[in-house]
């Protein structure tokens, strides 16, 4: 291949049940893109809504190394349209890169525009400031401090535990950079609250409601690091049940509540449902045996895949097999040293893990793998999986959910190219636009 735009056009050739959105898409979301400084955001004070770092850095430099980017935040997603692709509406998340080859800069009539290789491939939209965000709390915090919104406006992020209690190299999963994120936005003097107090999320959540008069936010997600000892005096499913119980007490039924959790026993799970959660997501991370021991091993020694994957089965006699909703990251299969050398073994494998949960009823999905600097196989693999490696996960996906008669997950706004809205990866664009189903 002699460019990427070759790369590119070789996989929209070869796979053209694919939409052409999602090729460019899982690009991006792999590998980044670089911003001109014209397209950057005047951070809180501007027009344009701001990347929050709602839990991982997402980029693929450190905060010194992004230089501008750093000082003038980028837009927390972009919605790519036209070109000569003729792409429909494209949300991604933005996942900054300097090198990238990707660029946002304005084309010669002074509109944004994404170029790749130097040729203009997209018209660029960003997000408008949300009336929300102009807003602070009683004392001085910012909402999109405390609870930031993505997926254009569908999601309230609410990482209420910014750090994991699976600390160092020893217990880390080697793909995350969360306690890392931590460190750089409190070097960088960032406000960044290590735990939420209750009372600011729902401050922050009563302006949100106020000035989300057109209901764009649909769902909240709980979220954050693993409790492995307490954290304010409480185990896991009690620390975070306890925002829901909250919200669920404060704004009943007015967004969907999902928790990002550990895999827990049949007792806690159950308490999350009695706080309030509707959705369930806890994550397996990477199907393959041997890779999950290596990449999770603080998950591998506190309680184990097998343990892990059992507990995943007895949630969904909790929450129904459609709320369990658990997260691989996908393209970590195939990072150097330890992951699988072909495309088609990590394939493979990954298909075998979907097979297993989809057959029982439970739709995984997965967030396309960022190679974050300071994670150790970000370091080993800075350019991330083969990007053929994502558009063949997304076949094998829908074909897998197809044969099971399963169809979009709840929770994530419309699948279908055009429709989607989910931005960290592109499972919902590449699925049959439908009536999602919002139970
Ligand atoms: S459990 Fe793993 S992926 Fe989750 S926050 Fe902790 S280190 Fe990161």
């Amino acid at each position: 291949m002699s460019s990427r735009t070759d790369l590119v056009e070789d996989l929209m050739g070869r796979f053209p049940h694919i939409p052409r959105e999602a090729v460019i898409k899982e690009d991006l979301l792999r590998g980044g893109l670089a911003f001109d400084d014209s397209a950057l955001t005047d951070n809180e004070g501007g027009d344009v809504k701001p990347k929050s770092y709602f839990i991982f850095s997402f980029d693929h430099r450190t905060l010194p190394e992004l230089g501008t980017a750093a000082l003038r935040r980028p837009p927390e997603e972009i919605v790519l349209t036209g070109g000569p692709y003729g792409l429909r509406r494209t949300v991604v998340s933005v996942r900054t890169n300097p090198d990238s080859p990707y660029k946002v800069q304005a084309g010669e009539d002074g509109k944004l525009q994404l170029f790749l290789d130097g040729k203009p491939i997209a018209d660029v939209g960003v997000p408008p400031m949300p009336d929300y965000y102009r807003h602070t709390l009683a004392n001085g915090k910012q909402v999109m401090e405390v609870a930031p919104t993505i997926q254009w406006g569908y999601l309230v992020y609410l990482t209420v535990f910014r750090v994991c209690q699976y600390f160092g190299a020893k217990e880390e999963c080697q793909y995350c950079d969360i306690n890392h994120n931590w460190r750089q936005h409190k070097a960088a003097g960032r406000p960044y609250t290590g735990v939420k107090p209750v009372e600011e999320v729902l401050e922050a959540l009563a302006i949100i409601d106020k000035y989300d008069t057109a209901k764009t936010s649909h769902a909240y997600t709980l979220t954050g690091g693993s409790v492995t000892s307490k954290v304010d005096g409480l185990e896991e499913a009690d620390f975070y049940g306890r925002y829901a119980e909250a919200i669920e007490d404060r704004f009943p039924g007015r967004w969907i509540g999902k928790v990002v959790a550990q895999a827990l026993p049949r007792e806690d799970v159950q308490r999350f449902k009695d706080y309030g959660i509707q959705i369930y997501h806890p994550n397996f991370e990477v199907w393959d045996k041997r890779l999950f021991e290596l990449y999770c091993p603080g998950k591998e020694r506190y309680v184990g895949r097998a343990e892990w994957h059992r507990r995943i089965l007895e949630s969904a006699e909790v929450f129904g097999p459609r709320n369990v909703i658990p997260n691989f990251v996908a393209g970590v299969e195939m990072a150097e040293p330890y992951g699988f050398r072909s495309v088609d073994e990590a394939i493979e494998s990954t298909t075998e893990g979907l097979e297993y949960f989809m057959s029982r009823g439970i739709t995984p999905r997965f967030t396309t793998w960022c190679p974050e600097p300071t994670t150790p196989l970000g370091r080993t693999n800075p350019q991330g999986a083969p990007l053929e490696y994502h558009i063949r996960l997304l076949e094998a996906y829908r074909a897998t959910m197809e044969s099971n008669g399963l169809s979009s997950p709840p929770g994530y706004g419309p699948p279908g190219a055009g429709n989607a809205v989910f931005s960290v990866s592109s499972f919902m664009d590449t699925l049959p636009a439908e009536t999602p189903i919002e139970e």
